[in-house]
This record gives C-alpha cells, sequence and structure tokens, in this order.
C-alpha cells in the first residue's frame, strides 16, 4: 500500500494507492458523517456496485444511490442538478459524505456537488480511470461543462480522501489505459529526469497492467501532481506546466469533434509537437524528441497529428485558454525533466505541423 499526502491551502489529505482498496472504503468514511451518497454512473454500477456498497455498509452509516447517466456529454448542470435532488429528498444535512466512484467525468461533477452543497460537504474521490487516478482526482478541479464551453462553471475544492485501488483498471478498454499513460509519462517529461527514463523502460509492462509497474506509475504521478499543486492549488502559474501537450492535445479534441480521441491519446500527440516545438525554440536535443516519440508510441498513443489545415490548427490554439491576447503560450521542454512556458514564433510551430501532421 502507498499513501501520498496532498497540502494545499484548501485541506490536507491522503491518496491511497492498493490493489482491493475497494473493500476497505469505509475508513475513508469520516465517523462523524450523517450518511453517504454513493454517485457512480450505470457501466461502473455494473462492475463494482455491489461490492462498494457492501464496503461502504460497514461504516455503519445510511448508503444512498445517486446514478448520473455516463458520458461527457452529460457533465451537465442538469446532471449536478440530479445529485442536489437525491440529496435533499433524503434530507442530507453538512455532514453528509459524497463518494464519487467512476472516471473523471463522474468525479468532477460529484466533486462540484460536493463544493455547492449546503455551501461545501466532504467528498471522497474513488477514481477508477487511469486518467483519474494520476490526474483529474488529485489536485481539487471540480466543475461541469457549459454549452459554450468545456469545464467553463466550477470551483477548486479539496476531497477528504483519494482511494485508489489499481485492480480496477483491468476492466478498462486498452485505449483508456493508453491515453491515461500519456499523463503519466508527461509527469517525467515535465518534472523528472527519471522517472521519465523509467516509464521507457517498463512501457510494456505499463500496458499490460503489470502490478507493481501501474502501482509505481501511479504513486509517482500523484506525488508530482500532489507537489505541483502544493505550490500553486489555483494555477496562478507553476500548475500550468500541466499542460505540458495540451494545446496541441485540445486543438486535435476540437477539431475532429470531442470523442475522436481520447483526451489522452491527443495529450500524448501533443507532447510529441510540444517536444518538436522545443527543439526549434527552446534547443532540446533532437535525440530526446525521438526519445518522446518513441514512448508515446509504445504506451499506446498517436504521433502523427490529424490533418486540421494549417490556419485552423493556429484558429483552435489561439482560443486555447492558454493563449493570452492572440498570442499562444506554449508549455515546452528545454530537457528532458523541465518545463517552462514560453510564447514561440509562427514560423516555429509551423515547423513543427509540417514534420507532425499525417
Ligand atoms: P470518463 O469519466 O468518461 O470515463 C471513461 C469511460 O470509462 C466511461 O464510460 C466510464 O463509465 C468508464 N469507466 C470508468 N471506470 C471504469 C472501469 N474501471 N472499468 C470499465 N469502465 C470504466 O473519462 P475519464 O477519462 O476518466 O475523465 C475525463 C474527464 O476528466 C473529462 O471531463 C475531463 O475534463 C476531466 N478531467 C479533469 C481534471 C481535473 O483536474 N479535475 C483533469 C483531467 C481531466
Ligand atoms: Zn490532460
Amino acid at each position: 500500500m502507498n499513501v501520498v499526502t496532498v497540502d494545499t491551502p484548501g485541506g490536507q489529505y491522503p491518496i491511497t494507492i492498493a490493489p482491493g482498496r475497494l473493500d476497505s472504503l469505509a475508513a475513508a468514511i469520516p465517523a462523524d458523517a450523517t450518511r453517504v451518497a454513493l454517485v457512480t454512473n450505470p457501466t461502473i454500477d455494473a462492475i463494482y456496485g455491489d461490492r462498494v456498497r457492501q464496503a461502504l455498509a460497514a461504516s455503519g452509516k445510511p448508503v444512498f444511490d445517486v446514478m448520473l447517466p455516463d458520458g461527457e456529454q452529460y457533465k451537465t448542470w442538469e446532471t449536478l442538478q440530479l445529485i442536489f435532488d437525491a440529496m435533499l429528498r433524503q434530507k442530507c444535512d453538512r455532514r453528509a459524505v459524497i463518494v464519487a466512484l467512476g472516471g473523471g467525468v463522474t468525479g468532477d461533477i460529484a466533486g462540484f456537488a460536493a463544493a455547492s452543497y449546503m455551501r461545501g460537504i466532504r467528498f471522497v474521490q474513488v477514481p477508477t480511470t487511469l486518467l483519474a487516478q494520476v490526474d483529474s482526482s488529485v489536485g481539487g478541479k471540480t466543475g461541469i461543462n457549459h454549452p459554450l464551453g468545456k469545464n467553463m462553471i466550477g470551483a477548486f475544492y479539496q476531497p477528504v480522501a483519494v482511494e485508489i485501488d489499481t485492480d480496477v483498471l483491468r476492466s478498462l478498454p486498452a485505449r483508456e489505459i493508453s491515453a491515461g499513460l500519456a499523463e503519466v509519462v508527461k509527469y517525467g517529461l515535465i518534472l523528472d529526469r527519471e522517472f521519465f527514463d523509467w516509464c521507457e523502460q517498463n512501457a510494456q509492462a505499463l500496458r499490460a497492467l503489470e502490478p507493481q509497474a501501474m502501482g509505481y506509475a501511479i504513486r509517482r504521478s500523484c506525488e508530482l501532481k500532489a507537489w505541483v499543486v502544493s505550490q500553486d492549488e489555483r494555477e496562478s502559474g507553476l500548475r500550468a506546466i500541466l499542460n505540458l501537450g495540451h494545446t496541441f492535445g485540445h486543438a486535435i479534441e476540437a477539431g475532429l469533434g470531442y470523442g475522436k480521441w481520447l483526451h489522452g491519446e491527443a495529450v500524448g500527440c501533443g507532447l510529441v509537437q510540444a517536444a518538436e516545438l522545443s527543439a526549434e525554440v527552446e534547443g532540446l536535443p533532437r535525440a530526446d524528441v525521438e526519445r518522446v516519440r518513441q514512448v508515446v508510441a509504445a504506451l499506446g498513443c498517436p504521433v502523427q497529428a490529424p490533418d486540421l489545415g494549417e490556419q485552423r490548427w493556429f484558429d483552435l490554439m489561439k482560443v486555447d485558454k492558454k493563449a493570452a491576447a492572440g498570442e499562444i503560450r506554449f508549455v515546452l521542454t528545454p530537457e528532458i525533466g523541465r518545463a517552462v512556458t514560453r510564447t514561440a514564433p509562427d514560423d516555429a510551430v509551423r515547423a513543427v505541423l509540417s514534420r507532425t501532421v499525417a
């Protein structure tokens, strides 16, 4: 069992990482909790619902379900309202606790519900996708989409605990694993050269969900993200480096239409493009660009970007929220293990597109 402590102005809490952790969830329920709202979706409920309900029953608290429709398209105000409806009907007071069992969509909505129900109640994250385990469940960003923009309505709100069961990854499709691994190797690229080397050496073990390798990858990712978030909870500076690969990646997602590529697949490809741009403007050695390309491919993500048309690439990257006053701000890596944020000349970006677009 591994425990990583997250320490932010918004709260201190443990991330516990262990196979079979689902069966010990009662330990994460605060002693003074009055009720437990288990927020999940039918896909996850069908596989893990009974086990989780049984584990939570051991807390001795009344547990009720809030079933949300499955999918990013339901990360909406209406879905959020389903949680409030159920909690009010169950007469939940301020000492009720929300348990978010699911991927990033479930965690983001349930976290925002916890941030706003009666001005804030406690919640426990039980992330079940690799992306949620290494990224979205750590750091306290919660929220929903608006028809005019993704993640536009939300709050910074930290959980009281994050409970990671590494066994649940076995029921995830291989594409979801690869997508999560792109975010894992991203942490090595921005902060930890040795971890990047380790990801290169263990790419196959990770894709095969080898327990020891996966446990370490999740722990190290959580440690690195927790460190960044502890320095900059509200993304006023340092936290921006977590967006390495995301300016290109978001353009791919939006350009192809959301859902065509998984977010992490687009980020994987974006990491290669950011490495190419880092070679252009920050002197990252070409050999290191090739290492990035190879590790992203080895983890099962695409390394060739789709042909969106040059102008459209630029337009899409300028809408990305990191574009300040028309200039595109990129996260770049002058060397593996270190990140900076910079604007880059359009010519350099064109050169990258010519080398990375299929
Ligand atoms: P997701 O929550 O939609 O899950 C992907 C699919 O896998 C869903 O159909 C889900 O029901 C299913 N699933 C989940 N766990 C499973 C399991 N163990 N076995 C089988 N199926 C399972 O997607 P995601 O990739 O986890 O999260 C994406 C969301 O996370 C986006 O909305 C994004 O904005 C958000 N996000 C938030 C942050 C943050 O800091 N809060 C960071 C990154 C991403
Ligand atoms: Zn991401």
